[in-house]
């Protein structure tokens, strides 16, 4: 167990990042919101710092277990409170709304059935995904399926579940119509557009470019007369779907991307002369703040940006599906990892850790776009402070590049030590990387008990070196000797 002295030292250490601060949030946020968001900022800090300090403690991490990833549970409930808050306050009473997680961003089962406890559903987008859904016991009226590249035989379970599904392309909607015979419809069917509203500052993340892969390009010359003759021909097609981007797309951006989709369902629906499509799939995409601990931009600043963007689509008549995935977690987990040596190069102090590329994924191979905060801890899991000194966190992959952070002004760290890779909680140790065969790192949820002791849950076992060659081929080890 914690003690209460480490409390007060979580309270420097959550100051070390209180000065930043997003310009661009500030603004709109209502009076005393900022106090309430500095209290839930300083929570999570020393929240973080407790968790840190029991997974020491209780021999979580250790020797044998050099990484490990946690989840702050109650973190992630207040997300989910603060999503389904956020869209109540700007929907017309009775308006259905559903939340779908998009699975990706975190597929790990035991936490699919926390959201959906939440009153979160899934987007999942593969067939281990919507597996992964069905074994969370996510109902099927709370699944949509998103896969850009369907099989036909991923299309026919989904029909045959009833889960909703939308299409990519004109293929796709031919394949669905072969589909449906003549039998009823069981599942809502909408098609994604792509608004063509321009990118963000990820390039790889930026789904509404002109030249994007997903969707109907909406502008392309006869494409929006084609999309509206294929609602008139096919009475079961009740929803439209967009996805503007992901992390680096402005928000003005994304909504200006659903006013763009909700023009278009009011066109439908006039040519079709009766309210044909009756729900539009806004996707997800909130930016995460990775600067600090503010959880900025806010659900509830998304919400109000929509609501004057796009007033109409609020008013009761259209039900609503959102697909937030790195929004919902990503402050909410961390991978803390050993400092196995330190070590210097050309003058530069070197921290070797086990965590790096298998973890980190996107901040290894592009830095520049997906900076993470590192937190230094001792080898007892207490904030390490004192003067930050300019360090490389490396991890523990053979390419010169596995850096968590290169020349990152950081407390010392010293042999033994722990390092926390902030903000991970989306895409990162969910999304593992089997470079170098590094084992899949366990993941524990934790709560603190209103003794002030950490409780933790195994979410996922750490992979075991036998399951690492099982799932390597070794089985088959013969497999490629002649005679
Ligand atoms: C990835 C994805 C999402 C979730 O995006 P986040 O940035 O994680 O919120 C939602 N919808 C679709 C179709 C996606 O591909």
């Amino acid at each position: 167990m914690a003690s209460l002295q480490h409390n007060s030292q979580s309270g420097e250490h959550g100051a070390r990042h209180g000065g930043e601060r997003d310009p661009e949030q500030g603004a709109d946020r209502p009076a005393g919101d900022p106090t309430a968001s500095a209290v839930r900022r300083d929570l999570a800090v020393r929240a973080r710092d407790l968790a840190v300090r029991a997974a020491v403690e209780q021999g979580l991490i250790s020797e044998t277990e050099p990484v490990v990833a946690l989840l702050d549970v109650a973190g992630i409930r207040a997300s989910a409170a603060a999503l389904r808050t956020a869209f109540e306050e700007i929907t017309a009473p009775g308006t259905p709304v559903l939340h779908a997680f998009a699975v990706k961003a975190a597929p790990l089962v035991p936490l699919l059935r926390l959201l959906d406890a939440q009153g979160i559903g899934a987007e999942v987008a593969s067939p281990g995904e919507l597996a992964l859904a069905r074994a969370a016991g996510v109902p099927a009226d709370r699944t949509v399926l998103d896969s850009p590249a369907k099989t036909t035989a991923e299309l026919r379970e989904a029909l045959a579940l009833g889960i909703a599904v939308n299409a990519d392309n004109p293929q796709e909607l031919d394949r669905i119509d072969s589909l449906v015979g003549s039998g009823p419809m069981r599942s809502p069917v909408g098609l994604r557009i792509n608004a063509q509203i321009g990118g963000g500052s990820i390039g790889a993340l930026s789904t509404a470019t002109t030249t994007s892969k997903f969707g109907v390009a909406l502008r392309d010359e006869g494409a929006r007369a084609w999309v509206v003759q294929a609602y008139l021909d096919r009475p079961w097609l009740t929803r439209l779907h967009t996805h503007s981007g992901s992390q680096g797309v402005p928000l003005e951006l994304m909504a200006r991307g659903v006013r763009t989709v909700y023009e278009l369902a009011e066109e439908i629906n006039a040519a079709a002369g009766r309210r044909q499509i009756d729900t539009l799939d806004i996707g997800g995409g909130l930016p995460v703040n990775f600067a600090s601990d503010e959880e900025t931009p806010t659900y509830a600043a998304y919400a109000r940006l929509l609501k004057d963007t796009v007033p109409e689509l609020l008013d009761g008549r259209y039900g609503l599906v959102t697909e937030f995935g790195r929004s919902l977690l990503a402050k909410h987990g961390l991978v803390l990892a050993r400092v196995e040596y330190v070590k210097s190069a050309g003058g530069r102090p070197i921290a070797v850790t086990h965590a790096g590329a298998q973890v980190a994924t996107r901040t290894v191979y592009d830095p520049v776009s997906w900076p993470l905060r590192i937190a230094a801890y001792d080898t007892e899991g207490r904030p390490r402070t004192g003067p930050a000194v300019a360090q490389d966190i490396a991890g523990p992959a053979c390419f010169a590049g596995d850096l968590l952070a290169e020349n990152r002004p950081v407390q010392r760290l010293e042999q033994g030590d722990l390092v926390a890779a902030l903000d991970t909680g989306a895409y990162y140790f969910t999304n593992h990387y089997a470079y170098n065969s590094l084992a899949r790192p366990g993941v524990h949820g934790f709560t603190e008990t209103s003794g002030g002791e950490v409780r933790f849950a195994t979410v996922r076992a750490p992979q075991r070196v036998e399951e690492i060659v099982a799932e390597s081929g070794g089985a088959y080890a013969d497999a490629l000797l002649d005679g």
